[in-house]
């Protein structure tokens, strides 16, 4: 098993391969520890890194003032992606509570139509994603192809949990608040409890449901490096 130290360098390798060898790159954020953790390490190799963040109108207004303030402090490269149908639109048509009858749809809508919209502009997506998340991210890999798709690439992938935090509290990297609130993962607010629900951190996603990804990363990759 590799120590930290070594996990450090392939991770910053990865990077710095993502980085300097596509031409059109974006690191998805959701102002999360693990995406926050990748987007300090890019930063050193591009400080104008593009980062981009899907808006389902759903959010935590804490995650929302800490995107504020991260934007500023860093100057990010930021770039706010909309769903085609709004969330008020949504509601409108299929009453306000979707997210709990239909989390499948209004994660559809909201968050995976955007995604792959905005995907096609680019050759590689950069990630948080960590393997042991959740089960459903057991066989995550570090660099993933996909039909039709650009290459993903999770820097972090072989990365615990608690490795996530030492790295944030040893180098000072700033954290969404909602942590100290007792919240393991981030989400939309209506699917996200704070607490500890299961063996796997996102057991406060989508509680009680079967559903525990948004859609984006159960696409099965066609190749991985
Ligand atoms: S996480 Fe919940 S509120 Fe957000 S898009 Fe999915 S179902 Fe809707």
């Amino acid at each position: 098993m590799k120590d930290f130290q070594e996990k450090l360098e392939v991770t910053k390798l990865t990077l710095r391969w993502a980085i300097s060898e596509f031409e059109r790159v974006a690191l998805a954020c959701s102002f999360g520890k693990d995406s926050v953790t990748v987007l300090s390490l890019a930063r050193e190799i591009d400080p104008q890194i593009k980062v981009f963040m899907i808006r389902t109108g759903y959010g935590f207004e804490e995650t929302e003032k800490f995107k504020n303030r991260l934007k500023e402090e860093w100057d990010l490269n930021l770039e706010e992606i909309h769903p085609s149908v709004s969330k008020d639109e949504l509601e409108a048509e299929h009453g306000e509570d979707l997210y709990s009858r239909d989390p499948k749809l209004c994660c559809e809508v909201l968050k995976v139509e955007p995604t792959i919209t905005y995907l096609e502009n680019l050759d590689v997506w950069i990630t948080g994603l960590r393997s042991d998340e959740t089960e459903f991210r057991i066989n995550l890999r570090r660099v993933e192809e996909y039909e039709g798709m650009p290459t993903k690439v999770n820097p972090i992938v072989d990365w615990t949990n608690d490795e996530v935090w030492r790295f944030i509290k040893d180098n000072g990297i700033p954290y969404n608040p909602l942590y100290d609130e007792g919240y393991a993962s981030l989400g939309c607010k209506p699917c996200t409890l704070a607490g500890t629900w299961g063996r796997y951190e996102r057991a406060g996603r989508w509680h009680g449901k079967e559903k525990k990804e948004c859609g984006m990363h159960t696409i099965e990759p066609t190749d991985d490096r």
